[in-house]
């Protein structure tokens, strides 16, 4: 009999904890349930089980665990090996990815104290005794801490029975760490079994012949039945009846109708299918026979085509195809690109076999979507979600899409796990031999070079859907202009006559500023000094609706300053500019017509991106600036002009991908030119217009964009060449940061030799008083990655081990982005 669990605690540490089971405990416990265990001196944690066996630990001494938490596992076998994959090959700890992956409601850790549910609704007798005795003491007294529950029903593990007075939305669990998980319950009717067969129903309607209101709320019944297989809600069947409450009542208490409850699904789909058909041209036609032949030998097919050229289309199909099968399906795309446009579009098709996982959701709604994909018995469902939604527990699942493939949202970048969710999403697509399939317009380099080297398979479609050309990009060197005297502002005169001939057609535009390279700072021109903030090692940016000098790191602000505050000059200017400053500037230049601007700023709360998207859509604005949240996967009709206001700034970001990424920007944000017929126009301004990638984004010519950055990556030992694996290094004393960088690195080099990096200070060295420095390690394709990160560890073990040291965190990072 095993009579020990190893049990994962959503801490950082870098094991799992022995705890010692009774003889009834190991013949019900089973990987993946929780338990709540004593930890430290006197603290609860919820853990999960990974393993019951029977090895002592051999350092200490197993305490018993506390009690069991769950009836049936939250955390399937897959998911358990998948946190161990990440945790391993992110170099962080499964505690972490714990973490990470299950909703907070799951994972109680202190004093708990239960209530009763406000507007409970039950029948005592449904309940079983040791329900009753709780739901009855807590009639007397307003509430019950876990241990006198324990007290009350003489038992030890009381949390399994409160579990299910929590599912019947009777009792709740109040405790101030966690917010509360609560199941909107909704009241639904149905027939007595007894009156189900046809004789039985035509008697019914006999027997009610002169209870006119309930017959007719009974013939209700039997035509919204016969329209679908829904249940029938209570409230709707009245509403549709014309009755009232009391004659439903009525029904119940004689025994036709029975009243049940269902959680309402927060997410749930309310509407209609309207599509239940998919034409594919040609061309998607032999995209998609492509991506099923590469399906018969790989395991990944990476998808390369064009915007709008009806991709979406292809895996809407291929998900079909996965569902009429049984199993699940798992649609994965960046955050920003997760729009009710496109989930109106599944929905329009697969109606409630969507289930939308978006981490602006509240942990109610990450909870309830949870349990809904863990109960694969209520039929298979498509998840729609951004990157944290390859956490959920699937239990068949049979396809991954990844969806604009190339985003660097896809990394998470803090806190640990610091997973690749597209990479990542392959390994579990792996665990269930599911297929996975990648899908995007400008593929990230490492995939490209994947499906090039035949890892991947492969699969193309060069053309817009319905004839629609692709634009047409035309370079205007503002230089130029601005030697000629044809700048307005930032806009040049090619770029305002387009506009206005946009406008006069009653067209909208698109303004596209990245805001991220560069961003308007105050400058003196007398001696200048621009003023910084006194945390971080940045300028301050001047945001002209509050009138405030803003640090983007650690929000610190200042009122706009007149003079300049070192020498106290009053010849200042701002310098460089963001979206902001392109709103002004088109409202002094256009003030009849709508502007409307896209960026962080703009777009704070659940809903102030829709609220955007949805006013532009409804041709409420007519001119959108935006920062890159512009690029994703968006389709608006009657956009036929984009415009680049400034593509130099991108390109001399400084980093490796820099080029690749203003190659994909570009395109990304020229594709939302001209989605119907008429053939749409891009503008691209720039200081540069010679540069290769320029050349290359006007000419589409994403292969010689390939080629020539797969050479310098190659040249310089970057991915997908070399893997790279970057520390961190932060502490708020200078010196202390520079001597235990320098500390590592020398360690690193006596291995690794010359594929180490640094130490070197990021862009912005201080952030919020802090002081950063960075290693790099590039791991050539021949060498073990197992290996590599195991010396590495050994390193920091070491490193952790000085005390001289300890203020100093490190952070590691694979796969950096
Ligand atoms: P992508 O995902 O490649 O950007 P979409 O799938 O959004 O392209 O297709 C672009 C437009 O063409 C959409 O409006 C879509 O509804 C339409 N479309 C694409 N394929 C088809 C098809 N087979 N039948 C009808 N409409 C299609
Ligand atoms: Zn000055
Ligand atoms: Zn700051």
């Amino acid at each position: 009999m095993p009579n020990f669990v190893d049990v994962i605690l959503p801490l950082p540490l870098d094991n799992r904890f022995t705890y010692t089971i009774s003889e009834e405990e190991a013949v019900f416990l089973q990987n993946g349930m929780r338990v709540a265990v004593p930890f430290g001196k006197s603290k609860v944690y919820t853990g999960i089980i990974a393993e019951v066996h029977n090895r002592a630990p051999e350092v200490y001494e197993a305490k018993p665990i506390n009690q069991i938490l769950d009836e049936t596992p939250l955390v399937t076998q897959n998911q358990l090996e998948f946190w161990k994959w990440i945790a391993s090959y992110y170099m962080c700890t499964e505690g972490e990815v714990m973490r990470a992956a299950l909703p907070g409601a799951f994972i109680l850790e202190s004093e708990h104290i239960v209530q009763l549910q406000k507007e409970a609704e039950f029948n005592e007798s449904d309940l079983k005794d040791d329900e009753f005795l709780v739901v009855e003491a807590l009639q007397n007294q307003s509430s019950l801490k876990i241990k006198e529950v324990e007290a009350l029903l003489d038992k030890k593990s009381v949390l399994p029975i409160l579990n299910r007075l929590m599912a019947k939305d009777i009792v709740v669990l109040s405790q101030e760490i966690y917010e509360q998980y609560k199941p909107k319950r909704v009241k639904y009717i149905k027939l007595h079994e007894s009156y189900e067969s046809e004789d039985a129903m035509h008697q019914l309607l006999d027997e009610l012949s002169r209870a006119h209101k309930q017959r007719e709320v009974v013939l209700n019944y039997f035509s919204l039945k016969a329209k679908s297989l829904k249940p029938i809600n209570a409230k709707e069947l009245q509403k549709i009846s014309g009755t009232t409450a009391s004659v439903l009542k009525s029904l119940v208490s004689k025994n036709i109708f029975k009243e049940y409850y269902l959680n309402e699904d927060r997410v749930a789909f309310e509407g209609e299918i309207t599509r239940s058909h998919i034409e594919f041209n040609e061309y998607q036609l032999k995209a998609f026979g492509q991506i099923k032949a590469a399906f018969e030998e790989k395991t990944v097919c990476l998808l390369h085509g064009v915007t709008s050229s009806g991709k979406t289309e292809i895996y809407l199909k291929l998900i079909e195809e996965v569902l009429n099968e049984g199993k699940q399906a798992l649609y994965l795309l960046p955050e920003i690109a997760l729009t009710t446009q496109l989930i109106n579009r599944l929905q329009a098709y697969f109606g409630d076999k969507v289930l939308v996982f978006h981490s602006k959701y509240s942990m109610n709604e990450r909870v309830e979507v949870y349990q809904n994909v863990l109960k694969a018995g209520e039929g298979p469902k498509v998840v729609i979600g951004a990157r944290s939604a390859i956490f959920l527990p699937f239990q068949q699942l049979g396809l991954v899409i990844i969806d604009e493939e190339h985003e660097s949202s896809f990394k998470q970048y803090d806190p640990a796990p610091r997973y690749h969710a597209r990479d990542a999403a392959v390994v579990l697509a792996n665990l269930f031999k599911a297929k996975t399939l990648m899908g995007s317009a400008t593929p990230s380099l490492e995939s490209y070079y994947n499906a090039v080297h035949d890892k991947y398979g492969f699969a193309e479609l060069s053309r817009r859907f319905g004839n629609v050309m692709m634009p047409e990009i035309e370079i205007v060197d503002i230089k130029e202009k601005h030697r000629k005297k044809r700048m307005t502002g930032h806009f040049s005169d090619r770029l305002l006559k387009e506009i206005e001939e946009s406008l006069a057609e009653g067209e909208q535009i698109i303004l596209f500023q990245n805001r991220r390279g560069f961003s308007p700072i105050l400058e003196c021109n007398t001696c200048g000094h621009s003023p910084q903030c006194p945390n971080c090692d940045v300028s301050l940016t001047y945001h002209s609706h509050s009138n405030q000098l803003r640090c983007h790191y650690c929000g610190y602000h200042i009122a706009m300053q007149k003079r300049c505050m070192a020498c106290h000059s009053d010849d200042i200017s701002t310098k460089g500019f963001g979206t902001e400053q392109i709103e002004t500037e088109l409202k002094a230049l256009y003030p009849d017509h709508k502007i409307g601007r896209m960026d962080q700023d703009t777009t704070r709360g659940k809903h102030g991106y829709e609220k955007i998207i949805t006013a532009f859509e409804d041709l409420e604005i007519d001119i959108l600036v935006g920062t890159q949240m512009l690029t994703k996967g968006l389709d608006f009709r009657n956009v036929n002009l984009v415009g680049v206001m400034n593509a130099d700034n991108l390109l001399n970001f400084p980093d490796f991908r820099a080029h690749e990424r203003s190659f994909q920007l570009m395109l990304q944000v020229a594709g939302r030119a001209g989605r119907t017929k008429k053939r749409g126009k891009v503008l691209i301004q720039s200081y540069n217009p010679h540069h290769q990638i320029i050349q290359q984004v006007s000419t589409n010519d994403y292969a010689g964009m390939y080629k020539e950055q797969l050479q310098e990556r190659y040249n310089y030992k970057y991915p997908p060449y070399f893997r790279l694996v970057r520390l961190s290094l932060k502490s708020r004393d200078f010196s202390k940061t520079n001597e235990a960088a320098d500390w590592i690195a020398k360690a690193m080099q006596n291995v690794f030799k010359q594929n180490v990096l640094g130490p070197e200070f990021p862009p912005v060295a201080r952030i919020r008083n802090e002081y950063y420095k960075n290693i790099m390690l590039k791991i050539p394709q021949n060498q073990s990655l197992g290996k590599t990160k195991a010396v590495l560890y050994k390193i920091l073990i070491s490193f952790n081990a000085i005390s001289a040291y300890r203020s100093v965190r490190v952070i590691v990072n694979v796969d950096p982005m």
